[in-house]
């Protein structure tokens, strides 16, 4: 018996050796439609044998081919078979295994699909993605060869050629107009110039029991001192809430005594010997009208804006997975709209705001006065601010004192009117070497001195760069504190319509 088991073993041993020198290998199939591809390796030539049974190289079958390339394609609509079941098999010295593929279905991704995307600037996901590298890895939309899929629009300005196509214009890509969409219209944005009132709506959304951080004026042994959270401002002048700071009409809170910056005995919210408290919604006029002049601009839209809300949530957003998964985010906002019968039709610009309260320190364990502080620990399902057709999402997070919801809302409001990104992303295929952080200014689009010398370190930031940091060198940043040092550069400029 010990015998008979030592000689099965060896022959098991032996013949799949024998098998990989001499046999052919790595065969492998995709399908795309009736079309059938083989790839193979081995000694030429090969025989190829297709059917509709498996009885690989006996007679007969759908098609026999003798080959010296290690790949071979057929379109099989030839063949009846109602099944859409084939068994192949390749042969060099000796056959391969059988396989089989089904025809009609797709087996490898095919470079001309057509993939529904996302983008800046569109909801709904009626834009269409024709690149081959999907939309997903897509961090720019001007490079996504994009148009809506019937009849639809450019993906930017800069996709519009006026003269040529219908009336309209036409979508224009790298290559030329895009295939089967001469008809599209050209969509413009309208830009920031002329002297006319636009109504915004501003709609604030918040999970139940929300939390917000505070500002406050604390006396600090004998002094005053200025403190982001309430929780550790002892003995408080004055105080105002997250939402009291970005609402407030006159476009800042005003704490009822200030004292002189030199006087405050932290350097928390003084730059440059003032005090700077951050501005609400409502600065977004200022501020435009200020960095117009600086290009000699003195007409330009002035918003009017209403604020409805914190409108509580007995649900959160759904949850994103990318930062272009704004498809499901849009539409919960607008059906929220819609449960509260808001109307919106009298507006011309609507922002959706998310007040998100994760991470705000509601106070100190009582227990442990002076250990770890208690906080909101919810994942409250935030999303990447975005900009849609008439409208722009803002995920807010509550705790924040500073300057970010006034940037964030002139930031993807000037999308609106033509305004690019300056950044580049950091992750992703599409990220340069050169940036390793979330997002990088771009030289010379995304810094306000590019013709300074030295370069770098920059002053100021560009508010189109994501929280318009300084750049001290490329790929390199630090964060502004104050809009005062986030200015429209000059590509912003040209875009919104206030330069040449
Ligand atoms: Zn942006």
């Amino acid at each position: 018996m010990k015998k008979i088991e030592k000689a099965i073993l060896l022959f098991l041993m032996i013949i799949p050796v024998i098998q990989s020198v001499s046999a052919i290998s790595n065969v492998q199939h995709s399908v795309d439609g009736n079309k059938v591809t083989l790839n193979y390796q081995g000694t030429p030539p090969f025989w190829i044998n297709l059917r509709g049974d498996s009885n690989i190289g006996q007679a007969g079958g759908y098609l026999w081919a003798k080959t010296n390339s290690n790949s071979f394609s057929y379109d099989m609509s030839f063949a009846v078979n109602p099944s859409k079941k084939f068994y192949y098999g390749v042969k060099d010295s000796s056959w391969s295994n059988v396989n089989n593929f089904l025809i009609g279905e797709l087996t490898t991704p095919n470079p001309n699909k057509t993939v529904p995307c996302q983008h800046f600037g569109y909801k709904y996901g009626t834009a269409k993605c024709i690149s081959n590298k999907g939309c997903s890895v897509i961090t720019d939309f001007d490079i996504c060869d994009c148009i809506k899929s019937n009849g639809g629009e450019c993906c930017s300005d800069e996709d519009c050629n006026l003269n040529i196509g219908v009336k309209g214009g036409a979508c224009l890509n790298k290559q030329g107009i895009l295939n089967g969409n001469s008809g599209a219209k050209c969509y413009l944005k309208p830009q920031l110039t002329g002297n006319k009132k636009l109504k915004l709506l501003i709609i604030e959304f918040a999970p139940k029991d929300v939390s917000y951080g505070s500002i406050c004026l604390c006396n600090y042994f004998g002094t005053k001192s200025i403190t982001n959270t309430k929780v550790y401002c002892k003995d408080p002048v004055q105080c105002f809430n997250y939402l009291e700071v970005i609402n407030n009409p006159s476009g800042q809170v005003k704490f009822d005594y200030m004292p002189p910056a030199n006087q405050l005995s932290s350097p928390n919210y003084v730059r440059d010997g003032e005090v700077r408290i951050p501005h609400s919604f409502y600065h977004i006029n200022q501020y435009l009208k200020e960095e117009a002049l600086k290009y000699g601009v003195t007409n330009i839209p002035e918003f009017e804006i209403e604020i409805k809300g914190p409108l509580m949530l007995d649900d959160l957003p759904p949850k994103t997975t990318g930062l272009f998964d704004y498809y499901n985010v849009d539409q919960y906002f607008d059906e929220k709209i819609n449960e509260n019968n808001i109307d919106i039709s009298d507006f011309d610009y609507i922002a959706i705001i998310y007040l998100n309260d994760e991470g705000v320190i509601l106070g100190l364990n009582p227990s442990d006065p002076y250990g770890v502080p208690i906080i909101v620990e919810e994942d409250r399902h935030p999303f990447v601010n975005h900009a849609g057709d008439k409208s722009v999402y803002l995920s807010l997070k509550t705790q924040n004192m500073n300057e970010l919801a006034a940037h964030i809302l002139i930031h993807e409001m000037l999308h609106q009117f033509g305004a690019s990104d300056t950044y580049v992303q950091g992750e992703g295929p599409n990220a340069p070497e050169w940036c390793t952080h979330f997002s990088c200014c771009t030289d010379p689009d995304g810094i306000p001195e590019p013709n300074k010398v030295p370069k770098y370190p920059q002053t100021k930031g560009c508010i189109m760069c994501a929280e318009a940091p300084i750049v001290i060198e490329l790929g390199k940043q630090i964060p502004t504190s104050d809009l005062g040092q986030q200015v429209i550069c000059e590509k912003t400029a040209k875009e919104i319509g206030w330069t040449g």
